[in-house]
């Protein structure tokens, strides 16, 4: 690994780590869609599994303004949040409980995600890297929305059901 000596290489670092963790999280939600069973919650995975697809392709035009490679880096934290996912998604439980804890699931990935963009976004801006930066934000709206519709769906509905 070669000397970080700036915020440019720190953003690079970032932007791997970020597509290591939209890679395993498109290798996850297929699973988190097939356990869900609320049809409002696993409408909300689905459609997030579709923005994510584009989140990726972003982050590999991120990494193309910038000529690096996107691989390279493991996303160790999402790797423990989805390895959580998956052992609870083993777990014997009503279906109301299972969908609530889904949510739980899925609302840490998205806080994650929140910070990594945050923060990418703000170096980004900071290097004058703006076409970069323009990408990132819209990740990162959509990153926000989606945590916020996990929430909604949990307060309106998923957890009173769970508590019946
Ligand atoms: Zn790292
Ligand atoms: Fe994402
Ligand atoms: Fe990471
Ligand atoms: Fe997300």
């Amino acid at each position: 690994m070669s000397k970080m000596k700036t915020l440019q290489d720190l953003l690079e670092h970032q932007l791997k780590d970020l597509y290591s963790a939209e890679t395993q999280i498109l290798d996850a939600l297929p699973k988190m869609i097939d356990k869900a069973s609320n049809s409002s919650l696993k409408k909300a995975f689905e459609s997030h599994m579709e923005e994510t697809k584009g989140q990726k392709q972003r982050l590999e035009q991120a990494c193309k303004v910038l000529d690096i490679d996107p691989d390279g880096e493991k996303c160790k934290a999402i790797a423990g949040i989805i390895s959580e996912a998956a052992d609870f998604m083993k777990e014997n439980a009503e279906p109301e409980v299972m969908d609530a804890g889904l949510i739980a699931q899925g609302q840490r990935v998205e806080h994650y995600e929140i910070a990594g963009y945050g923060t990418a976004l703000h170096y980004a801006k900071k290097v004058g890297a703006q076409e970069v930066a323009d990408l990132l934000a819209e990740t990162l709206e959509q990153e926000k929305d989606a945590d916020e519709k996990l929430n909604d769906l949990a307060i309106e509905k998923i957890n009173d059901k769970a508590m019946a």
